[in-house]
């Protein structure tokens, strides 16, 4: 069976997880864990990172940073994870679900103004598969209408815009380090701060509502509870495996990458046959290699090819159902009839996710795309 993804082990996560225990400053915020935020600012010019549980609890810290309350408004995408809205939610904020692009599945922005309402407090950006949405015309819709912009760049690390950094262009942005994601910790995320005047609280949201961070730099003499806030650090035998990870960055990206164009380049004549399209990177974006997907011409074709290809042992997947079509939303609502979002719902149908990973060997990759051509030539 060739599986749909293999966490990639870097080398050094054991032994680094060693050192870390053998600290024996194994709760939050240790050496690895100051190595990782180090690594992070200096290379992406982030203003501020800490690293979190996960991109969910990043997110989390967002909305409590943010002061959401009940009867605020957050526009995101519906075509995109539950963690992008839920940690707006359980603020009590009402989600205004936006249509995707025409050409790939992040928001279409052109669509946000009409969406934008006194409430509105702020726009969620999600990265899809690491592409960058324009966050030059989005940044100046935000800035217009006085909403606050956290980027949800669960899949694009070390991705681009305009040569700017993704998570480096909103008021906040979150980062993944799941295992399905390009460097992973198994569980595992990043909060990025890029407004100082959010910093200071950040810091003390994450520390269960307490100053702690500011006692242990010896800017205060003790320290106590100042603010909500719940306990978002990780262990640092996370960080420690991270921070594995994150030296051996390049080298994963190069081989992402070169993974990642054999498929575009093997798969590139059933686009210009029209019988799938390929990811669309616009020229403002880089591609970080996060994902490779197919959009099919329908459901019942995406059904039969993950069938097809599950015949010949390879494990192809998708996902993402249209968040305002979902149980929870519809039930929150009180069964208002769900709104079409057309893009949204045409991703929901018949995207279709590739297996890709590190060790994912050329022998292998060439069955996967040779099936897919043998699918579309019957
Ligand atoms: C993976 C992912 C998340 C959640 O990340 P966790 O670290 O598992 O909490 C959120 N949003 C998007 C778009 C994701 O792909």
């Amino acid at each position: 069976m060739i599986t749909f993804n293999k966490p990639y082990l870097t080398g050094n996560e054991t032994e680094y997880i060693k050192q870390a225990v053998l600290n024996l400053k194994i709760s939050g915020d240790g050496l690895f864990t100051k190595k990782c935020h180090q690594f992070f600012e200096s290379k992406y010019n982030f203003k501020k990172v800490l690293l979190t549980t996960s991109c969910t609890d990043a997110l989390e810290m967002a909305a409590i940073l943010l002061d959401i309350k009940p009867g605020d408004e957050v526009i995101a995408p519906s075509y995109t994870f539950v963690s992008t809205v839920n940690a707006f939610v359980l603020r009590g904020a009402e989600i205004v679900f936006v249509d995707s692009d025409k050409r790939n599945p992040n928001l279409d922005i052109d669509k946000i103004e009409a969406l934008i309402t006194t409430k509105t407090k702020v726009i969620v950006p999600v990265h899809y598969a690491g592409i960058a949405c324009d966050m030059d015309k989005l940044m100046a819709l935000a800035n217009k209408h006085n909403l606050f912009v956290v980027e949800d760049a669960a899949q694009a690390i070390d991705s681009f815009y305009k040569g700017k950094p993704l998570g480096s262009i909103g008021h906040l942005a979150a980062f993944s380090f799941h295992e399905t994601k390009n460097i992973i910790s198994g569980e595992g995320g990043m909060l990025v701060i890029n407004s100082d005047e959010l910093v200071s609280r950040a810091e003390i949201i994450r520390e269960k509502g307490t100053n702690r961070s500011a006692f242990f730099r010896g800017e205060v003499d003790k320290y106590g509870w100042v603010d909500i806030g719940s306990s978002f650090l990780p262990s640092d035998i996370i960080a420690a495996f991270l921070f594995s990870q994150i030296e051996n960055l390049d080298d994963i990206q190069k081989k992402r990458l070169s993974i990642w164009h054999n498929y575009y380049n093997g798969l590139k004549t059933l686009e210009t046959q029209n019988k799938v399209a390929l990811p669309v990177i616009p020229d403002f974006a880089s591609n970080n290699a996060h994902m490779f997907y197919l959009v099919c011409n329908s459901l019942k074709e995406r059904t039969e090819l993950i069938a097809h290809l599950k015949n010949e042992g390879i494990h192809a997947v998708f996902h993402y159902l249209s968040l305002n079509k979902s149980p929870y939303y519809l039930s929150s609502l009180n069964n208002a009839p769900a709104e079409n979002l057309e893009n949204s719902d045409r991703y929901t149908d018949t995207l279709i996710r590739l297996p890709l990973y590190y060790e994912l060997s050329t022998e292998d990759q060439s069955k996967v795309i040779s099936s897919i051509l043998s699918f579309y030539s019957k």
